[in-house]
């Protein structure tokens, strides 16, 4: 048995004010949970993404989410040529919780003014191929991108493109 309280696993690094890895905490094997809070505007996610071998389930806690969606990228590809083709948005407020597939592309954000808390529980924890996108400046286009460290305290992420910085992280 392992027992801790979430306000004492330290937070990593990430687009969230707190990304708190409670499975690795508690030495989960077979399913990933984060805790994460969001000040307005910030993000769960380095981008839109898609997990190829787990799905995601959040559970908001405080405050309502935003979340960007897509079809699973077998689906998507075979209807439009488009992986990341999106499907709208959906808004998940306190006490509702929302699940994604394995390959479904996704991104929630913190869209208000309040602050969001949530749980995010992915399964298996082995998340297979992941794919990030993230608009590109010096591409004029939404790219695939790479999560890199640039010190420290600070992750980048990085245009698989053209290798320009497209966001920083502290
Ligand atoms: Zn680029």
């Amino acid at each position: 048995m392992e027992h801790v309280r979430v306000d004492e696993v330290d937070s990593w690094t990430s687009p969230a004010s707190a990304k708190r890895p409670l499975s690795r905490a508690l030495g989960a094997e077979d399913v990933t949970i984060n805790h994460y809070e969001l000040a307005p505007g910030e993000s769960f996610a380095f981008g839109y993404h898609s997990h190829e071998g787990q799905e995601e389930v959040f559970y908001v806690l405080e405050g309502t989410a935003t979340f960007t969606t897509g079809k699973p990228r077998r689906d998507a590809e075979a209807s439009s040529g488009d992986a990341a083709g999106e499907n709208g948005e959906v808004r998940v407020a306190a006490g509702e919780a929302v699940r994604f597939a394995p390959g479904e592309w996704q991104q929630g954000v913190n869209g208000t003014d309040e602050r969001v808390v949530a749980l995010a529980i992915g399964a298996p924890a082995e998340m297979g191929e992941t794919t990030i996108l993230r608009e590109c400046a010096d591409c004029g286009e939404r790219t695939e991108q790479a999560v890199q460290p640039a010190d420290e305290n600070a992750l980048v992420t990085v245009c698989e493109d053209c290798g320009a910085e497209t966001a920083r992280f502290d």
